[in-house]
Formats: C-alpha cells, sequence, structure tokens
C-alpha cells in the first residue's frame, strides 16, 4: 500500500513510471511467453480497466462463451461517488470497493498497467503493478522503473487479444501548476480517500500540539480545495459535516479554529447545474462557512502553503486538488488512432469502436486528411474517449452505459444477432452533496423525457438511496446504508491509522 503522502502524489508517481514505460517497454520488454489454458475457439476479449466502464463490460459480458481477461492495476472497482464519503469516514473504504477477482476462475485477471498497443498484430504489452518479486532479475534498461515507489516487477509481458475494449480512465489535471504532486492531495481512487482522510486527523493531532500558536494552529487547520466541480463541493461538504460532528466533540477547543475554502478560476461553481441550483449551492456553503474562492488563481504550491495570484500566500494544512480530467498515459502514446484535440480523448464512431487514422498513402495524392476508420476489433468508453462530434459529460453515468452497450453487443454478436444499433445516452440526471443533509438534483438540461430539478432534504433522500441502491454487489448494498446509520448513532471512527 501507498504511504500517506503518496495519497497526493499517487497520479504524479504514475506519469512517471509511463513517462518512462512508453519509450522504454516497447524496445526493451522481456517477451514473457503467455500461456494460455483456454480453448481455441472462443475468442479472446480483454477489458484494460476496471472502473466504471471496464467492470461494467466484465459483469455483463457473457464469460462461459468469450475467453475474458482483464488488465488493471487495481485489484479492485471504485464506486467513486462515494470516495469523498470514504474521506472523512462517514463510511468505510470497503463500501466503495468491488473485488475484480468475483469473477475468477471464469477470468483470468492481472494486476498490471497496458502500456502499449499494436493494433496490428493485436498484442499488449503489460507491466505488473506488483511489487518485485524477491528472486526476479531486473532487466538494465528498467532500472528507473523499478525504483519508483511502486515498481512492478520490472518484468513486462505479452498478451495477445482478438477483442479489445480500452476504458483506463483519465488522471486528474494539474493545469501544469508546480507543486501540486508534491504537496497536494487527489481524489481518484479509494487510496487517496484513505490518505486523505489519515491527512485530516493528522493536522488536527499537529495542532494540538502544546507550544503551537494559535494563529499556527489556524494555519495547519486551513483544509483547501482547489475546483468547484461535484468533487470538490461533495468533499467539502463532508468535511463540513465531519468537522461539525465529531471533529467538535473529539476536538473542541480546536474545532473553532478549523477552516474550509474552496478555490476555482471560473466565476461560480458546479457550472454544470442549473443556475437557480448554483445558487443555492454557494448560499449552503456560507452558511456552512465554507469560504468560496471564484475567479481566483492557484499559481504553485509548496509545503504548507499555496501561492494565489489574488491573495498572495496562502497556508494550508491540506489541500485536495480536483480541477478535472487529464488523458491516461496509455492514451497518450497511442499514435494511430484519432483523438480530440482539447481533451487528448481518443475518438470513437457512434457505436464506441475505435477510429484509427485513416491510411496516408490514399491522401497523397489530394491533401485531403484521410478519413478515420473504426477498428472492427477494438472498442473505448469512459472518460478515455468520446463519441466523433458528440460531447458527452465524463461521468460514471456516460461510462458505465457506455460498458452496458458494449454488453449488449459482444453478447449479440455470438448470437449473430443484429449489432447496428449506435450507442444512445440516457441522461439520468445529475445529484451533488452540499452538506447537513441537503443535495441538488437537476436533470434539467436533458434531451427528452421530463426535466425535475430540486434541492434540499428530498434531494439528499434521494442521493443517498441513488447511491446506496447503485451499490453492485449485496454486501455493499448492505453495507453502504448500514454504516450511514452507525455513524449516524456513536460517531465516526477518529483512529488513525
Ligand atoms: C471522487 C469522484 C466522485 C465522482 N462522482 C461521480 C458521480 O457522482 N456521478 C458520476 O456520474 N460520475 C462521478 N465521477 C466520475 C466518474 O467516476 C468517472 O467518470 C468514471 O470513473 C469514468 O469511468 P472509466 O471506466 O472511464 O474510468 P475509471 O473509473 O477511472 O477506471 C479506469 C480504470 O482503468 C485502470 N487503468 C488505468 N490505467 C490503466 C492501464 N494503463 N492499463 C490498464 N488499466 C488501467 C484504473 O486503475 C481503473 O481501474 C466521480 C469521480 C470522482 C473521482
Amino acid at each position: 500500500m501507498l504511504s500517506i503522502r503518496l495519497g497526493g502524489k499517487a497520479a504524479g508517481r504514475q506519469h512517471t513510471l509511463y513517462a518512462i514505460k512508453s519509450h522504454q517497454v516497447r524496445g526493451a520488454a522481456q517477451k514473457v511467453a503467455f500461456s494460455s489454458t483456454t480453448v481455441a475457439s472462443k475468442e479472446k476479449v480483454v477489458i484494460l480497466g476496471s472502473g466504471w466502464g471496464g467492470y461494467e463490460v466484465l459483469r455483463g459480458i457473457d464469460k462461459s462463451r468469450y475467453d475474458v481477461t482483464i488488465i488493471s492495476p487495481n485489484t479492485y472497482f471504485n464506486f467513486t461517488p462515494l470516495l469523498a464519503s470514504c474521506a472523512v469516514g462517514s463510511l468505510e473504504y470497503r463500501c466503495a470497493l468491488e473485488p475484480v477477482r468475483r469473477y475468477t476462475p471464469q477470468v483470468k485477471s492481472y494486476q498490471a498497467w497496458c502500456d502499449a498497443i499494436d493494433f496490428k498484430s493485436k498484442t499488449l504489452t503489460c507491466m505488473p503493478a506488483t511489487p518485485p518479486l524477491p528472486f526476479e532479475k531486473k532487466p538494465a534498461t528498467l532500472a528507473d522503473v523499478t525504483t519508483t515507489a511502486y515498481p512492478g516487477t520490472g518484468t513486462p509481458f505479452q498478451l495477445p487479444y482478438d477483442k479489445l475494449i480500452i476504458s483506463v480512465g483519465a488522471y486528474a489535471q494539474t493545469f501544469g501548476v508546480p507543486g501540486v504532486k508534491e504537496h497536494g492531495y487527489f481524489l481518484k481512487d479509494v487510496k487517496d480517500a484513505r490518505s486523505i482522510r489519515t491527512r485530516i486527523l493528522e493536522c488536527f493531532e499537529q495542532a494540538a500540539e502544546p507550544l503551537l500558536t494559535d494563529d499556527q494552529r489556524r494555519n495547519i487547520l486551513h483544509f483547501c480545495i482547489v475546483g468547484g466541480g461535484p468533487t470538490g463541493v461533495e468533499f467539502g461538504a463532508e468535511l463540513h459535516d465531519f468537522l461539525q460532528s465529531d471533529i467538535r466533540k473529539h476536538y473542541p477547543h480546536l474545532a473553532t479554529l478549523a477552516k474550509i475554502s474552496l478555490y476555482d478560476v471560473a466565476p461560480t461553481i458546479l457550472s454544470m447545474f442549473d443556475q437557480g441550483l448554483m445558487q443555492y449551492a454557494e448560499k449552503t456553503f456560507k452558511r456552512e462557512g465554507i469560504d468560496i474562492f471564484t475567479s481566483h488563481h492557484v499559481e504553485k504550491i509548496e509545503a504548507g502553503k499555496m501561492h494565489v495570484k489574488e491573495q498572495g500566500e496562502v497556508p494550508f494544512g491540506l489541500l485536495v486538488w480536483s480541477t478535472g480530467l487529464a488523458p491516461n498515459p496509455l492514451i497518450e502514446c497511442l499514435t494511430e488512432v484519432e483523438k480530440h484535440p482539447k481533451t487528448g480523448s481518443v475518438i470513437t464512431d457512434g457505436h464506441c469502436q475505435l477510429l484509427m487514422k485513416g491510411s496516408t498513402e490514399k491522401s497523397a495524392a489530394s491533401d485531403e486528411k484521410p478519413d478515420p476508420v473504426p477498428n472492427p476489433d477494438v472498442w473505448a468508453i469512459g472518460d478515455a474517449a468520446m463519441i466523433q462530434g458528440v460531447m458527452l459529460p465524463a461521468t460514471a453515468q456516460v461510462a458505465n452505459q457506455k460498458g452496458k452497450y458494449l454488453v449488449k453487443k459482444l453478447n449479440r454478436m455470438l448470437e449473430g444477432q443484429d449489432t447496428s444499433a449506435p450507442f444512445k445516452w440516457r441522461n439520468l440526471g445529475t445529484l451533488a452533496y452540499v452538506g447537513e443533509n441537503q443535495a441538488l438534483y437537476d436533470r434539467s438540461k436533458s434531451a427528452g423525457g421530463p426535466k425535475p430539478k430540486g434541492a434540499g432534504r428530498m434531494a439528499w433522500l434521494l442521493w443517498r438511496s441513488a447511491y446506496a441502491s447503485m451499490a453492485l454487489s449485496m454486501r455493499n448494498k448492505i453495507l453502504v446504508p448500514t454504516f450511514w446509520l452507525v455513524n449516524w448513532i456513536f460517531g465516526r471512527d477518529l483512529s488513525r491509522f
């Protein structure tokens, strides 16, 4: 497991790892013979990623008739909407996880990163994401890789596929602000939630030290969030509830010194919501004592302080960075595919089929850009992909619906049934928790059907029931409401380990 500080550094580490791997692995990968005991007649379907898109495909694909393999550096699926609750102890971490190996032995699973895809030979190059084996000789050319915090065994392996589903998601966007990866915390994974929870409690223990002045305590208990989207807002709301309840009980003399500040370069927070709901969220935050600094530019982060263009130096004890998405390094190093110029996502056709760059030979005679060609055996879904000409939000809803669509398509292919229907997104609405048992619900921007929206207690009940019922396993359907109840009666657990 990663250390406390790695919560914030995780994405940075992965970037480093990929930067090294993407140019080294292709030349230097030890070609490890890949043994398969599966019946030859079954098509090999490989799923990259165990997130909202990949895990949905894993769940639904006909595993008795396809030879399914999943490659993911995580051995679990992250139920991301619950991560903010996990980060403050409203829920325990395992409520937000589903194990990938649930489908063993029908499915082969490798805890690894896919580093490269050879579309011609239909082969993947993967790097194990497990710690090095004691007896393993590391290839010299991968020396840099093996010195990173979570190095892998250093022995890449290759894996053939007949059909490939790319659902590797995206990384956290930092806009090149120096110091974010070193001193900030991201909230993308349950490991990040754990690091944040540990750091919050550490801040209070540090502030409780006897020799500190109240000003020093205020600095340590200043919790900054950069990014006014749903993730930043929900984390702020959960943190507020935590400070007002359990922290107030356990650290009564310190709770009044704690402060939450939310920063964004945009003029508003939650810009994807209806304007009335945005204002409701801002008013609620003000009432809760959360400072909102919109149109503020964070320029640099250092240990314990950030530089804001409009304010100068701002000290903090914890900084959570949530300013959108950057392309996954695997996606970045794919050169033969069409990509969106702004987001860097791969582009698919309306059937989620990956669009390859058209042949340049054909277009040599004319100056026209060659038409992209759908790859009949590769699909891309989730935050890593977008459909040509259609800008859907990068949400679990879209990733999950695309996963369901692919399941249907792949299973129908086995029967020789019609698979010509393109993907159609059904907007189920957007929910966000804003603290003190209040939430926002907005379906006003959906293309068809009723367009309800609302804020307050009813929206909060909807928020809770939606996430409790959306938990994938029966175990978590029981655990999520149970933890809500237990914490409501007894309070959150404040142990730090
Ligand atoms: C805190 C938080 C709260 C959110 N709340 C909501 C919400 O309430 N509603 C909503 O609709 N959306 C929400 N989202 C957005 C939603 O989680 C994403 O849109 C969704 O996860 C995208 O799904 P995905 O499958 O594309 O990627 P992910 O779910 O990110 O999964 C990507 C998977 O790929 C794996 N991977 C990465 N690189 C590689 C590689 N090289 N090889 C193999 N595997 C790889 C990762 O380990 C991971 O398993 C939230 C996001 C966050 C971070």
